[in-house]
């Protein structure tokens, strides 16, 4: 017997990177993302132009699989890497962690998430999941989203992995030490690692982290009397408490926008402060040094109201200038006289990071890709003595037992 491994998308773009394992009747699918903005396409021709995977099966009715165990694994809640699921025809068992069920359905209620046919189940830190001939375990990362996931395929005779997205210099880098070291033991037949920074050339010598960009902000908060505006990423939500917390420590409460405090409170069920519910915008303008304001794209205009105020970019949309919204921030901001403060950090490992990862792991053979440019970070990986390869799209790779 054997398994089969398909890369069906996203060998050289930052996510949208899709790969199929398959076993006698049996086949799991990792990660189910876009790359596409939205799009008024129909399915039959994202699917002909190859932005959606070629699983025809998935997307419409009429086409049957000769799968009968079928199941897809979600690693973590970014567009990237979930934004397909929207699109199937019919209901597929999705797993994902709790904490990404919760957001899933939290980001489907407030329609920040169209609906999906997707059978959502929870899959659990290192409590396998059967899916026919396949085992698949899901071990805790580090990534700059809730409930991110790496994950173990195995058949009985060989084990794959899925590195999802990771980072090593964030506050769980010891969850990445334990599964690097149980990979290290069993030595993977394969393993998928992503190579998102890989793909800048110029990069800033100074990297933030989510330990540093906390400091930063806890030091804006002691060096003004303004309102302090920032404009975070949503699903983030471990660090969306962490600023609440400093804010609440420097004496300010941080109001959220609706989605924002829908988003927290279903989440953790702690209060939050929503915007005109639990604070109006005149006790903003009375006491500003009160306050932290969670201002979305969407909301600008909110600001107006301020005469003046501190603005922190905290990888919030618009992400970057590729953006034509972020001409309009920009724009909004300068005519106001207020500086454009970037405050993010990043959820992908450094170059060394990965391979340090990649060595740690030493798998027989390591795929990198999730990287505009995965043939660099194929020559780092070589060079540390690494077997690699470079698969082409559908191309089998095949295990023999
Ligand atoms: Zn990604």
């Amino acid at each position: 017997m054997q398994t089969i491994v398909r890369v069906l998308q996203g060998l050289d773009t930052i996510g949208g990177n899709i790969v199929a394992f398959e076993r006698e009747d049996s086949r799991v699918v990792m990660d189910f993302g876009t790359t596409f903005g939205p799009t008024n396409d129909d399915t039959q021709s994202l699917l002909t132009e190859r932005k959606l995977p070629n699983i025809p099966e998935f997307f419409l009715s009429e086409v049957k699989g000769h799968f009968t165990h079928n199941a897809i694994f979600i690693s973590h809640l970014h567009i990237d890497h979930m934004g397909a699921l929207q699109y199937l025809a019919d209901t597929v068992d999705v797993y994902m962690s709790p904490e990404a069920i919760q957001l899933y359905l939290t980001l489907q209620s407030l329609n920040s998430e169209p609906a999906t046919k997707a059978n959502l189940k929870p899959i659990f830190p290192e409590k396998p999941v059967q899916v026919g001939e396949l085992t698949v375990t899901a071990y805790l990362s580090d990534h700059d989203i809730t409930g991110a996931y790496m994950f173990r395929i195995q058949d009985g005779f060989h084990e794959f992995v899925h590195s999802g997205d990771v980072r090593y210099d964030g506050p769980h880098s010891e969850r990445v030490d334990y599964w690097t070291k149980i990979l290290h033991d069993n030595q993977p037949d394969l393993f998928f690692i992503e190579g998102t920074e890989f793909s800048f050339e110029n990069k800033s010598q100074h990297r933030e982290t989510e330990a540093s960009l906390l400091l930063d902000f806890e030091k804006v908060l002691q060096q003004t009397n303004e309102l302090v505006v920032i404009n975070p990423y949503q699903r983030n939500i471990e660090r969306l408490f962490s600023l609440q917390m400093i804010a609440r420590k420097m004496g300010r409460e941080l109001v959220w926008n609706h989605e924002f405090a829908t988003i927290l409170k279903n989440q953790t069920a702690k209060h939050v402060h929503e915007i005109a519910v639990d604070v109006s915008w005149s006790e903003i303008e009375q006491e500003p040094n009160k306050y932290v304001v969670q201002n979305s794209f969407n909301d600008l205009n909110d600001l107006n109201k301020m005469n003046n105020f501190v603005y922190l970019h905290m990888n919030g949309e618009p992400l970057g200038d590729y953006d034509g919204r972020y001409a309009i921030l920009e724009n909004y901001l300068t005519v106001r006289n207020i500086p454009l403060q970037l405050m993010g950090a990043s959820g992908h490992a450094t170059e060394t990071d990965l391979l340090k990862i990649a060595a740690a792991v030493n798998a027989k053979l390591t795929v990198p890709w999730h990287s505009f440019k995965p043939e660099l970070e194929n020559r780092a990986l070589q060079k540390l003595g690494l077997k690699t390869n470079l698969p082409h799209l559908d191309e089998p790779m095949i295990f023999e037992d």
